[in-house]
């Protein structure tokens, strides 16, 4: 359940985020997912929404957006972003430096999910 607790940690973080805040409901969460991630964007969605009942971030509209894949060449040292086109195993098999073609490369992005934005209301005090 690789999705069920990553949604719980989003929706723990936005939770920490909107009292920080003092917020007194959450509407719109803003999420970017890498494809290296290997999330399901539905099961996630689905994920959250449960995670979130009860809370300040129950209901809230939730946007998922791509996040780049980036390597960086241990040859040149150059960072180039990886073109996202195919299957997950052929992004994963053409990983190649963008400058000298070179194989050893590290992905430094698109591993991750990350909360972009959250829209809230903020009560009045
Ligand atoms: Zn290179």
């Amino acid at each position: 359940m690789h999705e069920f607790s990553t949604a719980v940690n989003i929706v723990e973080a936005v939770k920490r985020a909107a009292k920080s805040y003092d917020a007194t409901k959450v509407i719109g969460i803003t999420i970017q997912i890498g494809k290296l991630s290997m999330l399901n964007h539905d099961q996630l969605l689905f994920g959250i929404e449960i995670a979130a009942k009860g809370s300040v971030a129950e209901g809230a509209k939730v946007t998922i957006e791509p996040l780049a894949t980036k390597i960086r060449c241990r040859e040149c040292k150059k960072e180039s972003e990886v073109p996202e086109e195919g299957t997950l195993y052929d992004i994963l098999t053409s990983l190649a430096c963008s400058k000298c073609q070179s194989k050893d490369v590290e992905v430094i992005q698109g591993r991750e999910c990350v909360i972009k934005d959250i829209k809230a209301e903020v009560g009045k005090k």
